[in-house]
């Protein structure tokens, strides 16, 4: 399988995908230096992959925190990626996208990050408040 790098931003694609480290939905392009996590500044490098198994498009999301990890997010809104570096691909078309799966695999060890996962975390000063 050989995989290209799509240097444009797309638009659609960007709709559908979530951050896996802080589960924002808001992606910042930045013209030549790439596309960022605007919550976290995970970055997001997208790759077309030839294997699209008869799907109108088939993309490769990789993320990837290694260079650009901004330490102003909490521990406690954000899940590390494994060595840094996970990779999703997506298949199907704009309007109509679904995940095919996760690399490495969610498992015991790691587990991406759900869409708004941490929208509802208090800090934890409300939370002592509370109790
Ligand atoms: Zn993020």
């Amino acid at each position: 399988m050989s995989l290209e790098v799509i240097d444009r931003h797309r638009e659609a694609l960007f709709e559908f995908l979530w951050c896996p480290v802080c589960g924002h939905e808001i992606f910042s392009h930045i013209p030549f230096e790439g596309v960022f996590c605007k919550n976290c500044n995970t970055q997001v490098i997208l790759r077309e992959s030839r294997e699209d198994r008869g799907y109108e498009e088939a993309v490769l999301a990789c993320f990837d925190t290694d260079s650009t990890w901004n330490l102003h997010v909490d521990e406690k809104l954000r899940r590390d990626l494994p060595d840094g570096s996970a990779r999703v691909k997506i298949l199907g078309a704009p309007g109509a996208y679904k995940v095919d799966w996760w690399s490495p695999a969610p498992g015991d060890d790691w587990q991406p990050v759900e869409r708004g996962e941490f929208d509802d975390v208090d800090e934890p000063a409300d939370i002592s408040h509370l109790a």
